[in-house]
């Protein structure tokens, strides 16, 4: 394989194995693969857009490298509840338990053991669905089988060190009382309403009272010493990424732009721990339809689901796979264009060769495929999901038969993507059905553009050609003779033969439609 690359996760990957080059970690070890995830939500478009993301410099890296790897994905359920989610059932117990660590708060929906397990379950099913190789790992069990406590008494040990990184960046007010601890009460069990007052280095302790009171905590006013190890505390999570980092060894973690400042002070805390902070780099948030930032927590917008009703998954993971450092808009109209990108991107995928295709994007995103005969991936067909979309709307039916039969017509060479095509075919069905058929209204021409509507049928009629060229020119011309405005004009033949206001280049459609077919519906508008 070449040295330069052109995709973005051979990049990623290639300083993946600078890093290594420099590192003392034994080549029998795995290079570790990091995402997180907070447990107070359900999986989204966010989630799957981080753990493809990651995969794909993985593969890149095993593409380029002989060294084993694996993916950790990290819950972090020793987080404390914030807030009351939205959506959730069961409000007043929830309320009862700000404050206390995700894993300590009873299921709302009263399937799984607590709350973070129910959601840790919700996000493992979806990993899984979509075939992710990981390993999960939960805080509270790396928190309380001790696997933090090698990490925990040097943060005990180096508070001070600790300190000096982090106290600089907060506000005044917050400077004095910061500890890098958070001890779960022992009365009251929760992790956000203690405040440390004492660290004992020597014995491994930390002691706290339990007063602080911030969005209706309610603190019970106790007080105790606890170890810093086995559990009994959890540490802000900068600092909690940095143990990670540390203990797991971990080499490549991506994350929001939002975290770009974090990511650089949890780094300076693993060196404090005797870690080289892993690469990584950001990518950036999703925009809704409106150029407002999605949020990861919230998860607002598109869901996934929403996309695979509408279009394969490889259509989502193409959108997904571009320039990941761009602020892209994620909405129902990305899908028709991503769809078409990625038809196009498979078409070109099939003319390279085969050292070309390593370090193409389809190679990523339909890994499964072209790692098991590169060469069947491919696209030739002229069909796109504007095509269909289109040829549905003018059809008004759901008969796959007869959608093929006038596919076929128009491009004979379609049935060698029957199988990309027949993928397709299920989203435009629902597309056209969720936001084409709903606004159809189909109506005949005002009486002034009859005649020319007429001239145009005849023009059809006697038509001998195939040249969509030819139509379009012949439209533009009646449309032109008519008187009126050329938007008018077209907005009537669309009305007339698609029941809508705006369609496709009318050459083009009348050559996929089929010359008979447009007769028809015209003769049928007309008569109506
Ligand atoms: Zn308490």
């Amino acid at each position: 394989m070449s040295e330069m690359h052109d995709t973005w996760p051979f990049r990623e990957a290639q300083r993946i194995l600078d890093r290594l080059e420099s590192d003392d970690k034994s080549s029998s070890d795995p290079v570790v693969f990091e995402t997180g995830f907070g447990p107070s939500g359900l999986p989204h478009i966010g989630t799957f857009s981080e753990v493809a993301r990651t995969t794909w410099v993985r593969w890149a890296f095993e593409a380029l490298s002989d060294r084993s790897t694996e993916l950790i994905v990290f819950s972090d359920d020793m987080d404390g509840l914030r807030d009351v989610p939205e959506n959730v059932p069961q409000e007043d117990m929830l309320f009862e338990h700000l404050g206390r660590p995700l894993c300590d708060v009873p299921d709302p929906f009263e399937e799984a053991d607590s709350f973070a397990e129910h959601m840790n379950v919700e996000l493992r099913s979806f990993l899984d669905s979509f075939d992710f190789d990981y390993t999960f790992k939960a805080s509270r069990e790396q928190y309380r089988n001790g696997r933090f406590d090698e990490g925990l008494e040097t943060l005990l040990a180096r508070h001070q060190d600790v300190r000096d990184v982090i106290v600089p960046t907060l506000r005044e007010w917050r400077r004095d009382r910061w500890s890098p601890f958070f001890p779960v009460c022992q009365s009251c069990g929760k992790v956000y309403t203690t405040r440390v007052v004492d660290v004992d280095p020597d014995d491994g302790t930390i002691a706290y009272e339990c007063e602080k009171d911030r969005k209706g905590m309610q603190p019970c006013g106790d007080s105790g010493r606890v170890p810093v190890t086995g559990g009994s505390i959890k540490v802000g999570w900068k600092i909690d990424w940095a143990l990670r980092w540390h203990t797991f060894g971990v080499d490549y973690e991506m994350y929001g732009k939002d975290l770009i400042e974090s990511a650089e002070l949890s780094g300076e805390i693993a060196e404090i721990l005797g870690s080289e902070p892993p690469e990584g780099s950001f990518y950036e948030m999703f925009l809704d339809e409106n150029g407002q930032k999605i949020s990861k927590s919230v998860g607002t917008g598109l869901s996934i689901d929403e996309w695979l009703e509408y279009a394969p998954i490889e259509s989502l993971s193409w959108f997904i796979f571009q320039n990941p450092q761009k602020a892209k808009k994620l909405y129902f109209e990305t899908i028709p264009e991503s769809v078409d990108d990625w038809l196009e991107a498979r078409s070109k995928f099939g003319d390279l060769d085969d050292e070309a295709r390593h370090d193409h994007p389809i190679w990523f995103v339909e890994h499964d495929r072209t790692t098991a005969d590169e060469a069947s991936v491919g696209y030739t067909s002229d069909i796109t999901f504007s095509t269909l979309l289109n040829l549905i709307s003018a059809l008004n039916t759901d008969d796959r038969e007869l959608i093929w039969n006038y596919v076929l017509d128009y491009d004979p060479s379609a049935e060698d993507d029957r199988e990309v095509i027949e993928m397709m075919l299920d989203g435009v069905l629902a597309y056209y059905r969720d936001f084409v058929l709903p606004t159809k209204e189909y109506q005949s021409p005002p009486e002034e553009l009859v005649p020319y509507v007429r001239q145009f049928r005849d023009f059809l009629a006697t038509y001998e050609g195939d040249d969509p060229e030819a139509i379009q020119d012949k439209a533009y011309e009646i449309g032109n003779e008519s008187g009126a405005s050329l938007g008018d004009w077209f907005q009537t033949i669309y009305r007339l033969l698609l029941g809508q206001e705006q369609g496709p280049r009318l050459g083009s459609f009348v050559h996929m439609f089929g010359i008979e077919s447009t007769i028809e519906a015209i003769d049928d508008r007309l008569e109506a």
